[in-house]
């Protein structure tokens, strides 16, 4: 019998709705794309959307901005992190979060994870009570959140300032709260491959005044930001306001155009993830030689993309299976690889920091990490159709030995 494959491909995202096409044509049509560029009365597109994300997550403000790596570092400048500063973080997560701690100036300090991919409670307690940081850069990476009952207690107990990274926690929940309400500050990303879609842009969300107020005027907002909405008073901005550099963050018209609509749309594309994801979860569970970790009951997450380990074999059978699973179509990412491919990367390899510890939790559990984009273009099917694949390729690679 022929060998079954798998032809569509991992990076296809669905289309930008047509109502929001239709937006984005009627801003293209008054030429006024800049977010700044709105007549008298009017608060733009850019304005309102701040104002309908900053309802959704539960927050008083919102900032759009250039993308969520560009939102981080807003975060922690406006936060106060000086240059030589400690920012503690999940030792698992994308470049754009080291980045962003490094562009503010400061110093990382790498947190380990655990077996279910969240951030190591107990080594950030230790960490947090050894070192002087003061901030925590925490990243739900792919999705993965944390008890976040125990990351605040951890929080009060040390005094951390606390900064969520939801980018892939938009639509996310922990025990009924919106992932990014836990954060004094929190960032999210409408990159493609995030859960709303505008090519680049993220947001900040936040409850605490002067630090919008600095975040707002980060962003490059001129003298103009009286024309936000979701913004504090006016009396907050008058003492700052000619002490806060411009570092031309901002997000435009066309992009805010395009992501109203699709706010419209999460919650259901969020379900949608979902039922990909635990169809995909449920085959995992059954293959001998994976092992997809159990989700706490309170995590509402978006599989927006699964992980699984490879349990048997060495370095070299996790390459084979990676390679099989190619060949047939399904295309797996490694957090295991000597080598940094594709938008994976491990932490060693952030090697502008200098020094960084060696983590051996962290590095035994990447060692053996797939991750799988699970694109909303996929039907249920194709999701069987790759599951078989996986199934066939574990059972011929990875024989427990
Ligand atoms: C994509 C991503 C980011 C950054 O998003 P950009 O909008 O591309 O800057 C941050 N954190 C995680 C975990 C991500 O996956």
């Amino acid at each position: 019998m022929a060998q079954q494959c798998f032809s569509k491909s991992f990076t296809r995202q669905e289309p930008i709705p047509e109502h929001a096409i239709e937006r984005a044509i009627s801003v293209l049509r008054s030429g006024k794309l800049h977010r700044y560029n709105v007549e008298v009365g009017e608060a733009g597109e850019v304005s309102e959307l701040e104002t309908e994300f900053a309802s959704y997550i539960g927050k008083r403000y919102c900032l759009a901005c250039a993308s969520c790596g560009s939102a981080m570092y807003l975060a922690l400048k406006s936060a106060g992190v000086q240059r030589g500063d400690k920012v503690l973080c999940n030792a698992y997560t994308l470049a754009p979060v080291p980045g962003a701690i490094e562009n503010a100036g400061a110093d990382i300090e790498l947190v380990e994870i655990c077996e279910d991919y969240t951030i190591d409670i107990r080594d950030l307690d230790r960490k947090a009570a050894a070192g002087n940081a003061k901030w925590l850069l925490l990243s739900h990476m792919r999705g993965h959140m944390a008890d976040m009952d125990k990351i605040q207690r951890v929080c009060e107990r040390h005094g951390l300032f606390l900064i969520e990274d939801c980018a892939h926690t938009m639509g996310a929940e922990w025990d009924g709260r919106k992932s990014g309400s836990f954060g004094q500050v929190s960032c999210f990303s409408t990159q493609t491959y995030k859960h709303m879609n505008s090519g680049e842009g993220g947001f900040l969300v936040t409850d605490d005044e002067e630090l919008m107020a600095r975040a707002i005027l980060h962003s490059g907002s001129y003298m103009l930001y009286d024309r936000h909405v979701a913004r504090p008073d006016l009396e907050v901005f008058d003492p700052i306001k000619k002490r806060i550099p411009n570092y031309s963050c901002r997000m435009d018209n066309l992009r805010a155009a395009i992501l109203r609509p699709q706010l419209q749309m999460l919650t259901r594309q969020c379900q949608r993830w979902n039922e990909r994801y635990r169809l995909l979860e449920a085959a995992i569970h059954s293959i001998e030689g994976l092992w997809c970790p159990p989700r706490d009951p309170r995590e509402n997450y978006v599989g927006s993309s699964i992980q699984f380990s490879v349990c048997h074999g060495d370095s070299e059978s996790i390459r084979l299976f990676l390679e099989k699973c190619r060949e047939r179509g399904v295309e797996l990412k490694w957090f295991g690889s000597p080598e940094p491919a594709g938008f994976t990367s491990a932490y060693q390899s952030w090697e502008y920091f200098g020094n960084l510890p060696d983590l051996p939790n962290t590095n035994r559990i990447l060692k053996r990490m797939c991750d799988m984009r699970i694109p909303l273009t996929f039907t249920l099917d194709d999701c069987r159709v790759i599951a078989e694949i996986l199934r066939d390729v574990a059972t011929d690679i990875l024989q427990s030995d």
